[in-house]
């Protein structure tokens, strides 16, 4: 059993009903129950600025499931949420984007796969509702979620 921590974002076609009904969708796979939810929060976008404001959101999960599969699951839902990737599109306007930020105390670094996320510190919009939810939170490289928080900006950031 593992505690996996899952980022949701979305700023198209009513950002926030994706967002749900992603979280919905999360609620089906098997072997898998969903512990906490945080707010939801309006964000800028991050990297390519000329795009709408973006809706995000992290859930806790428990998991029996391994991460290749649970990575299946989640690939499989954003496909079926209309989601198309091409890699002129990486960080451009998106129906749904989900992506894992922790997978227990796992590490691992694939082009498919790179856990935790690599760019987790830099990105507010995954720590403040990690915090949100977990304050206690120790990265699997020891850091603590409060310290790094401390670095991190709270501008452009609104609980919806
Ligand atoms: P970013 O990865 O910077 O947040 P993005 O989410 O827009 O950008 P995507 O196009 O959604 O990027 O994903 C590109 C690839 O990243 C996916 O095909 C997937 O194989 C890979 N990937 C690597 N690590 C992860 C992870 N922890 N969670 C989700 N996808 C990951
Ligand atoms: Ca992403
Ligand atoms: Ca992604």
């Amino acid at each position: 059993m593992t505690y996996t921590y899952i980022a949701l974002g979305s700023n198209l076609n009513n950002p926030l009903q994706q967002i749900k009904k992603a979280i919905k969708s999360i609620d089906q796979i098997s072997l898998t129950k969903r512990i906490k939810t945080s707010s939801f929060y309006q964000t800028k976008p991050y990297g390519f600025l000329n795009q709408p404001d973006y809706i995000n959101a992290v859930v806790l999960l428990k998991t029996e499931i391994n991460v290749y599969h649970f990575m299946q699951k989640i690939q499989t839902i954003e496909l079926k949420q209309g989601r198309v990737r091409n890699l002129s599109n990486k960080w451009h306007s998106r129906i749904i984007d989900i992506d894992i930020l922790l997978f227990g105390d796992l590490k691992i670094c694939t082009s498919y796969l790179t856990i935790p996320h690599y760019d987790i510190y830099n990105r507010n919009f995954f720590l403040i509702p990690l915090y949100e939810i977990t304050s206690n939170l120790v990265f699997p490289d020891g850091n603590k979620l409060s310290e790094i928080l401390k670095k991190t900006s709270t501008n452009d950031i609104k609980i919806i």
